[in-house]
């Protein structure tokens, strides 16, 4: 196709302000998929994104248009649609020359309408707004297409107003796509460059790569290099997805589709970067291209601790999936053999842990989630910190952490319920703007350790559901935190060791060594349980000692039903876990692990 008929372009939304359903319905309107064949959100593939809703991995689909007698050929690519996947969502925007804005128009603007606004911005496309779910007896159409325009800097009357669940609207926005957004423009000459924007494991067909060509062309049969690393591959295949694949002849200036090479690993073909011909490579990469970053590190550890290698061969599997995850083998004292694993953020942990549980069957504990420390030592070493136990404790000059630069959107009543959380979460306020009279956009700089411990659950309650939330990761800054351990009986409990704030050092002891009292069952000897900075105690509770003789229970001689006792009493043993001469059963880390 001539790239004066192709148009690509992406849809930004906050969550459920219906991204899914109008690419579902776009999708039905332009014949790619059979009224017959369409279920609820034909583009969320994986089974765990249909079930939370949410679109983890992006996908692309060409679309027919017919528009004054001319055929024109839409790529709609989905964006993954969670803060975690920020980057992700970057080359998804950078593969596209415009963007739909898509905001419920019973809702108004978010957090995350935002934050991808600024992204599809940075990125210099054209922006189209769209009211969605206009249906709704609760749409206000009228006062959003005001906050929209006030917003980008257009007419209230240039918002368009669809309806995905209905359809209304639906084709005068594709419409509006062809004729607002500009073709792609690339030297067609030049040697070839392609983006990589996603790529995705495949069980059959090894790793699919989806790129959007820059300049040059891609053929069948060629040798191909991914810049970043010199890698070079036979394109195997190359075609587009509508939204199943099919081979074609080569993809040319502007035009989006796969390629396939054979290669197993998604670690070989990494989003954002650039694909070149190896017979007449180019000189310079697209810019952009960054490698997947874990921001938060988390214990995994089977609970049967049989269940090891098979823990250890699913997150083999999954990695070939899944660029950003990274592990390495870990033991604790308190919880057998297990894995240290890095993630780009909560949600990602969450999945990869869901889907370990759910396609390995496996049952897992994960350890109170953590940030990358950087530690500079009184000699000048350095130490990178991803498990809190092993942070150094003594001769630390400088401890760094993660921020990040948060986006909170609320109804102005809110904003002095917002600025003492934020405050009490070591946050620093960058700016506030008014959307309209009463809602207001605030702008801060947090720790993303504090983002970790719950920040999103206190913002709803603090705000009863109203305020939504969305961040990126922002370097780093100096801060003085300290590790607490929590120690039994004197001795060290790895997985209970945390890092914080000096000022929360003594709250977090204190709930730790309260939380574990109620935990852990009386011994026949007291146990001590403290909190410690280094050395230094500061909180102890004690488990007072009991005299536990569950014969006592059966009165006389019913021999049979002593034994079962005794077995049940075995078998329980077995579940427990010895600190020192503690037995302390796993149900108890596992409480404890848990955050409240
Ligand atoms: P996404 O998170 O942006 O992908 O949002 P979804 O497409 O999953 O939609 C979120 C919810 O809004 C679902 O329950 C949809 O059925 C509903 N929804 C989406 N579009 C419309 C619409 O135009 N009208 C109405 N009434 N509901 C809609
Ligand atoms: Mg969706």
């Amino acid at each position: 196709t001539p790239p004066a008929q192709i148009r690509n372009f992406c849809i930004i939304a906050h969550i459920d302000h219906g991204k899914s359903t109008l690419a579902d319905r776009m999708l039905q309107i332009t014949g790619v998929v059979e009224a017959r064949q369409m279920r609820a959100q034909y583009l969320d593939r994986m089974d765990i994104e249909r079930e939370r809703g949410i679109t983890i991995k992006s996908q692309a689909v060409r679309i027919p248009w017919e528009q004054d007698g001319q055929t024109y050929c839409l790529n709609m690519i989905d964006t993954p649609g969670h803060v975690d996947f920020t980057y992700e969502v970057s080359r998804s925007l950078a593969a596209c020359e415009g963007a739909v804005l898509l905001v419920d128009a019973a809702q108004g603007i978010e957090a995350q309408t935002l934050a991808n606004l600024y992204l599809a911005m940075e990125n210099n496309l054209t922006i189209i707004p769209v009211l969605n779910k206009i249906d709704l007896p609760a749409a206000q159409p009228e006062k959003y297409a005001e906050e929209i325009a006030r917003l980008i800097g257009c007419e209230p009357e240039d918002v368009l107003q669809v309806s995905g669940k209905t359809g209304a609207g639906v084709e005068e926005l594709i419409d509006e796509i062809v004729a607002k957004l500009p073709p792609p423009v690339g030297d067609p000459d030049a040697p070839a460059r392609a983006m990589i924007f996603d790529s995705v494991y495949d069980n059959y067909r090894g790793v699919v790569t989806y790129v959007r060509v820059v300049d040059g062309d891609l053929n069948p049969r060629e040798k191909i290099v991914m810049m970043s690393t010199r890698a070079t591959h036979e394109l195997l295949e190359i075609g587009v997805s509508s939204p199943e694949m099919h081979p074609s002849k080569g993809l040319g200036v502007g035009e989006v589709g796969y390629l396939i090479t054979g290669v197993k690993d998604v670690r070989q073909s990494k989003v954002g970067d650039t694909v070149t011909n190896a017979g007449k490579p180019a000189d310079t990469a697209i810019g952009g291209y960054k490698d997947p970053n874990p921001m938060v590190f988390s214990g995994l550890y089977p609970l049967d601790g049989s269940d090891y290698p098979t823990l250890r061969d699913a997150l083999d599997k999954l990695k070939l999936n899944d660029a950003a995850l990274v592990y390495e083998p870990e033991t604790s004292v308190a919880l057998g053999f297990g894995f240290r694993c890095g993630f780009l953020g909560l949600l990602h942990l969450e999945i990869v842990r869901e889907r370990l549980e759910r396609e390995f069957n496996l049952d897992l504990i994960s350890t109170q989630p953590n940030v990358v420390y950087e530690v500079t030592m009184d000699d000048g070493s350095e130490i990178i910190v991803t498990n809190p136990s092993e942070f150094p404790y003594g001769k630390v000059s400088e401890v760094r952490e993660p921020v990040v630069k948060a986006t909170i959107l609320a109804p102005s009543e809110f904003i002095g319920a917002i600025m003492e959380l934020c405050q009490s979460k070591r946050g620093q306020l960058g700016g506030m703007d008014y959307l309209s009279e009463d809602r207001v956009e605030l702008r801060y700089t947090l720790p993303l350790a504090e983002i970790v411990f719950g920040f999103f659950d206190q913002l709803k309650s603090k705000t009863r559901g109203y305020a939504s939330l969305d961040y990126q990761e922002s370097g780093d800054q100096v801060a003085d935190l300290v590790k607490v351990d929590i120690l039994l009986q004197g001795e060290a409990v790895d997985a209970f060791s945390a890092v914080v704030h000096k000022d929360r050092a003594y709250a977090y002891g204190n709930m730790m060594a309260g939380k574990l009292k109620e935990l852990i069952p009386r011994q026949q000897f007291e146990v001590p349980i403290q909190a410690a900075i280094g050395a230094r105690i500061i909180a102890r509770e004690t488990i007072r000692a009991i005299r536990k003789d569950v014969l006592a229970k059966c009165y006389g001689g019913d021999i049979s039903r002593k034994r079962k006792l005794l077995e049940k009493q075995k078998e329980g043993k077995k579940r427990m876990k010895n600190i020192g001469t503690v037995e302390v059963p796993q149900e108890a880390f596992i409480a404890a692990l848990s955050s409240d």
